[in-house]
């Protein structure tokens, strides 16, 4: 969307920004010295530097919605739908370039090593990781690697690195560094290290603006690996910007606002409201009547007191990425995935069978099942499987599985031609599938009223099992 036509589709964060909003977005936001009151509660009053722990709510006085379809609506910045669609089944890979902007009396300068150790935290958190300080929270299957491939195709380390005092200072330039410096933000997360002012970090923009991208104060970069060792030096900071990035407002957002909880607030009902920002690391704390999370990434506890995600922002994220950030992230597969493949072709009855799933994709449940709509009503088929996709005619149709391939047992097309067989694990050659395998499904039956071959086949299906 040019950035024209997003300005036509603008909507605004809320009406106290209205004024802001008229500004043209290009127009750097407002120094710390002429904002009172809402910034100056936001400093950390442990920070040893006495800076506001997120920028966010100065700097995020914009938004523009998207045109990509109603769907949006379900994470829209007034709104959360936290549909099962939106569920973490799979995951999302974001290639991240870090621009590392440097002071010529050596400030901000940061290692590669310490890149990485920041993109690794990103994952522990995002991750769940096993072992590692994000354990407790929830698998959000939303990861990050540095780009190995820049905008033009060229192999990269996914870093870029300059030296300009004014840059490094976050000072406004014509051109801006932010507009020299950024990558497609469309297809990569851009992160900026330099001295933040008055913040530890913030996000600013939104998905695919000149300005999209988080905003890193380097001494906070990393974990634990700036010259001091603080608090707030274990590298969520990057956590916390990453998740406004990606649709997340403040826990704290609104207050103890009532109303519905995915309407007002933080558009999340699976975090508590409360009234004002959480400091330090408390074991808990009530405010509105309830927990506040205080060990949420999206709340102000200490670095090493902070280490959930919830499910809803979770799905609130996965449903940003799907349609505000289509073109972000590559998809793995992973345990739940479902993908159809292939195309199915015509039949002497209609357009062709497809193939589908119903049930969970548990091994232990043992209740998958596979079904079939559109075959040929009355006639004799089977579903086979087998590891490899391949795309070859056979028969009226294309066959869509290879390798070794597997046959279940012969079923009877009822008489709308709709088959279904439910997955037995625990008999060949179901037994085959194991937890977080993936296979490649697909329908073979007989056509006998067309021409030529008696046969046909669905389209092809790809399933990855779950314990
Ligand atoms: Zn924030």
């Amino acid at each position: 969307m040019s950035f024209k036509a997003a300005l036509i589709t603008l909507s605004l964060l809320g009406s106290a920004d209205v004024a802001q909003a008229l500004q043209p977005t290009s127009t750097r936001p407002l120094p710390q010295s002429t904002n009172t009151g809402r910034l100056q509660s936001q400093v950390n009053p442990e920070d040893p530097y006495g800076r506001a722990r997120c920028g966010f709510d100065e700097k995020h006085v914009i938004v523009y919605e998207s045109t990509q379809g109603a769907q949006a609506s379900d994470c829209n910045w007034s709104s959360t739908n936290p549909d099962q669609v939106y569920a973490p089944t799979f995951i999302y890979s974001i290639p991240v370039v870090v621009h590392v902007i440097q002071h010529t009396n050596g400030d901000g300068a940061l290692s590669p090593a310490t890149i990485q150790d920041q993109i690794d935290v990103l994952n522990e958190d995002f991750r769940a990781a096993q072992g590692s300080p994000g354990a407790p929270g929830l698998d959000t299957m939303i990861q990050f690697h540095l780009a190995t491939v820049d905008p033009d195709g060229a192999p990269t380390t996914g870093i870029t690195y300059s030296t300009n005092d004014a840059w490094h200072n976050d000072e406004w330039t014509t051109p801006g560094y932010w507009e020299v410096l950024q990558w497609d933000p469309e297809r990569y997360l851009n992160i900026y290290t330099l001295n933040t002012v008055g913040y530890y970090g913030y996000y600013w923009g939104s998905p695919g603006s000149i300005e999209d991208g988080v905003y890193l104060w380097w001494r906070y970069v990393g974990n634990n690996s700036s010259p001091t060792a603080e608090n707030d030096n274990y590298g969520r900071t990057a956590t916390h910007e990453i998740g406004h990035y990606l649709g997340l407002h403040h826990t704290f957002e609104g207050g103890c606002s009532g109303g519905s909880c995915y309407g007002t607030g933080d558009l999340i009902c699976d975090t508590n409201p409360h009234s004002s920002a959480t400091w330090g690391c408390p074991s808990s704390e009530s405010s509105c009547g309830s927990q506040v999370p205080v060990r949420n990434y999206m709340n102000y506890t200490d670095d090493n007191c902070m280490w959930e995600f919830t499910e809803e922002q979770a799905r609130r994220m996965r449903c940003r990425i799907q349609w505000y950030r289509s073109n972000l992230a590559d998809t793995e597969p992973g345990c739940g995935f479902a993908g159809a493949y292939c195309k199915s072709a015509p039949n002497s009855v209609g357009t062709g069978a497809l193939i589908g799933h119903a049930g969970s994709f548990s091994v232990t449940t043992n209740d998958v099942e596979l079904n079939v709509s559109g075959a040929v009503p009355g006639q004799f088929g089977i579903f086979y499987f087998g590891p490899n996709q391949i795309s070859t005619p056979f028969g009226h149709g294309v066959r869509c599985v290879g390798g070794e391939t597997r046959r279940l047992p012969v079923l009877q097309a009822d008489f709308i031609g709709d088959a279904a067989l439910t997955l037995d694990f625990t008999t060949a050659p179901a037994s085959d599938i194991t937890a977080d395998s993936t296979w490649n499904f697909q329908f073979w039956y007989r056509d006998p009223a067309a021409a030529g071959a008696t046969f046909n086949l669905s389209n092809g299906l790809e399933l990855t099992f779950c314990p």
